[in-house]
């Protein structure tokens, strides 16, 4: 079959690649109707993830057709339409029972890494270096789920593929932050990072009852979006100081609520930002920071840090000072895909939610790297770029 895949830093190429095929009686193959990418794939392609090789098929947000089920798979037939959680959890464990799934135990079979790296073993993730498992993506025409009841999930009748497919990791991640965030009906939830995830997470923070939601992104397309979707009120961080406008827009509080939906590629302005550049250039820190640091600043006294962007390894000038003497809550993590995606398909299902305003570009998957591209550079007003493997293989 034909999978997009890593071949160097900012450089993917479609592979012939084998069929996968079912290795364990809990798995089932899917053949992949579309698959998005996502801002955490841009960590591994730019080259601030390791344990990443050549060959290696990205793609971790995907939905598709079951064509093949292993003799232990209960919950779905061949045909059926599927959403798969890009977090891959056994459901048996100490922590899938807790439904902490991307902490599972039992699904990393590298787990040795992440020992190495965060001092214990966590979950699989799809498409996302040899750290999280080594699992094939789902950038490509056919996928092995394992743990096939676990992870995947029916699709609703009559639900249209753009509206289901954000299911898989950028609904149930914003969803987690802000379920993390403490949300009380009243609350003003304030959420960095107006992409896919943001946007979702916005629009969560409403499903859980905030009064008001304030987005906070550079670029104007992705707050005009937050504005007409998702119902926000805005901050361009290029034009005000964030701070002293969020104070502002809360009567000197400060919002209740911060979701880091951005994590370690954040930008931002001034000294910070080039401190942080410089070192992770001369990686003596991986992470730039700006994004918590401010989140840690502008959080009322009392309030919750929320943290769904991804950070792999260490950050400095964290103002521990304001998190400790403020008395914030942080709270964070992968999401836990099975937990959320039953209740999020039902949102779907009611129109609560359509995320399919977040489709802005459909390409086959040999038009990878242009679509990442276009993704990382925020041309033509992406907002994702999702490939359907099933289309044509061949350049136009
Ligand atoms: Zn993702
Ligand atoms: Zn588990």
């Amino acid at each position: 079959m034909k999978a997009l895949c890593y071949n160097s830093v900012k450089d993917l190429r479609v592979e012939n690649v084998p069929d996968p095929e079912i290795i364990s009686p809990k798995d089932m193959i899917v053949r992949v109707t579309l698959s998005s990418v996502c801002g955490s794939d841009l960590h591994i392609i730019n080259g601030f993830i390791p344990a990443v090789k050549a060959g290696d098929v990205l793609g971790h947000e995907f939905m598709g057709e079951v064509v093949e089920t292993g003799r232990d798979v209960k919950k779905f037939v061949k045909g059926d339409r599927v959403v798969v959680a890009s977090v891959i959890a056994c459901g048996e464990c100490h922590y899938c029972n807790q439904q902490t799934y991307s902490l599972c135990d039992n699904s990393n079979p590298n787990a040795y890494l992440p020992e190495k790296m965060f001092g214990d073993t966590l979950a699989g993730i799809y498409g996302y270096t040899h750290a999280f498992g080594g699992y094939a993506g789902s950038h490509a025409q056919y996928i092995r789920i394992p743990f096939a009841d676990n992870g995947a999930f029916k699709v609703p009748e009559g639900l249209q593929d753009d509206s289901v497919i954000f299911c898989s990791d950028a609904f149930p991640t914003g969803y987690m932050a802000a379920d993390m965030a403490n949300i009380k009906p009243g609350s003003v939830v304030a959420v960095w990072g107006a992409g896919g995830v943001g946007q979702m997470a916005m629009q969560s923070a409403y499903l859980l009852g905030a009064e008001r939601v304030i987005a906070i992104d550079r670029e104007a397309y992705r707050l005009r979006v937050a504005i007409e979707k998702s119902k926000a009120e805005t901050l361009n961080f290029t034009e005000v100081d964030v701070l002293e406008a969020l104070k502002d827009l809360t009567g000197g509080r400060g919002p209740d609520c911060c979701i880091d939906a951005v994590g370690m590629e954040s930008s931002g302005t001034g000294i910070g930002y080039a401190y942080d550049k410089a070192k992770q250039w001369a990686r003596m820190e991986n992470d730039r920071p700006l994004v918590l640091r401010d989140a840690i600043m502008a959080c009322r006294k009392g309030g919750t840090v929320s943290i769904v962007g991804v950070y792999s390894g260490f950050a400095d000038k964290i103002p521990m000072g304001a998190a400790m003497n403020k008395a914030l809550t942080f709270r964070m993590g992968q999401m836990h895909g099975p937990k959320y995606i039953p209740r999020l398909l039902e949102h779907v299902q009611n129109g609560d939610v359509d995320p399919s305003f977040l489709v802005t570009h459909k390409m086959g998957l040999h038009q990878g790297q242009q679509g990442y591209d276009m993704f990382t550079q925020k041309e033509d007003n992406c907002m994702r770029v999702v490939f359907d493997p099933q289309k044509s293989l061949q350049p136009a």
